[in-house]
């Protein structure tokens, strides 16, 4: 896709910019204006030297299908989705990833030539930023996930393609884990919260902690449902939540000894791998990491 993708004008950001060559993708949710995409994007699009702009829309799930349909007509070149629409956008894609005819859900949709396709970089996002980022590698390792809900899923299905040994799911709602563990046959079961103490890499993705009404209500301390002070050395223990970027979760297990990384990493590996289907280009990793604040993490 590289080809196709027009140079930057020299005043990209400044007067005249846009122009009428400018493209346009953008992030679509609901709400979205909390949203750190617009920036990792632009980053990305800045540094490669493309002619495009990246926006948030804030879009109620009953205007989810017009807005798709008015997007692809526009000639967009894709959207990021978020929540509530994850599974809106795998439904009304024309062509599925093999991950998003799994999980039932898509993060990311690309217009092109008249098609609607669907992906799903949150796995790919997570498994790049252990592998990249600290250097984990869960091919023949026993790991737990906390939570059943989109992300986890896409934990679960990532983890069990990465060859993991096993996949134990930790849970509230016990049905909604054994669903999520038949998305890793073979490998994936439903597991009380004291045998993650077993899990070489575990996952967190449930809401708790984050800085939001409902993290907050969800960070009640009636509502602590794994104890983050029962692991340990020998553990790599990760929170999806990325604002806080450390969570008083993470920060339990890091006193009790265990190795920690909050979400930001996937965040940003998910919207890599969105620039690169996009636009055919090797994602700017570091101009994406500085555009959230951080500096470019060390590599191992
Ligand atoms: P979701 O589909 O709503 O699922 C939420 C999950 O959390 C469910 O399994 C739910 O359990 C559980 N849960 C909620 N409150 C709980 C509590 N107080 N105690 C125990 N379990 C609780 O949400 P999601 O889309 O999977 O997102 C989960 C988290 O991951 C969010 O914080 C989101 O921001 C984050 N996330 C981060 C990234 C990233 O790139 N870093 C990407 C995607 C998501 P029940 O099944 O019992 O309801």
């Amino acid at each position: 896709m590289s080809s196709a993708v027009p140079s930057i004008t020299p005043s990209l950001g400044g007067v005249g910019w846009p122009s009428a060559n400018t493209r346009l993708a953008g992030v679509i949710g609901h709400p979205v204006r909390h949203s750190l995409s617009p920036r990792l994007h632009q980053a990305a699009y800045r540094a490669l030297g493309v002619d495009w702009a990246y926006l948030a829309f804030d879009v109620a799930p009953t205007s989810f299908a017009a807005a798709i349909q008015g997007a692809k007509a526009l000639g967009l070149v894709g959207l990021s989705v978020t929540m509530p629409h994850k599974d809106a956008a795998a439904r009304i894609a024309t062509r599925r990833s093999p991950v998003v005819r799994r999980l039932g859900a898509a993060n990311t949709l690309t217009f092109a030539d008249g098609r609607i396709e669907a992906d799903n970089t949150d796995g790919e996002g997570l498994l790049a930023d252990l592998r990249q980022e600290v250097s984990f590698e869960p091919e023949g390792r026993c790991c737990g996930v906390i939570g059943a809900g989109g992300a986890a899923r896409a934990v679960v299905v990532a983890l069990a393609e990465a060859g993991a040994s096993q996949v134990l799911i930790v849970n509230r709602t016990p049905a909604r884990a054994f669903q999520a563990a038949t998305l890793a046959p073979g490998r994936g079961r439903v597991a009380k919260p004291e045998e993650l103490d077993q899990a070489e890499l575990v996952v967190k993705a449930t809401p708790m902690g984050m800085s939001t009404d409902a993290g907050a209500a969800a960070a009640a301390k009636e509502e602590v449902f794994v104890d983050a002070s029962r692991f340990g050395a020998g553990q790599l223990v990760v929170d999806l939540v990325y604002d806080p970027p450390v969570t008083e979760w993470l920060a339990e297990a890091a006193a009790s000894g265990a190795r920690i990384r909050g979400g930001l990493g996937m965040l940003v590996h998910q919207a890599a791998r969105q620039v690169e289907l996009w636009t055919g280009s090797k994602p700017p990793l570091p101009e994406m990491w500085r555009a959230v604040g951080r500096p470019v993490p060390n590599r191992p």
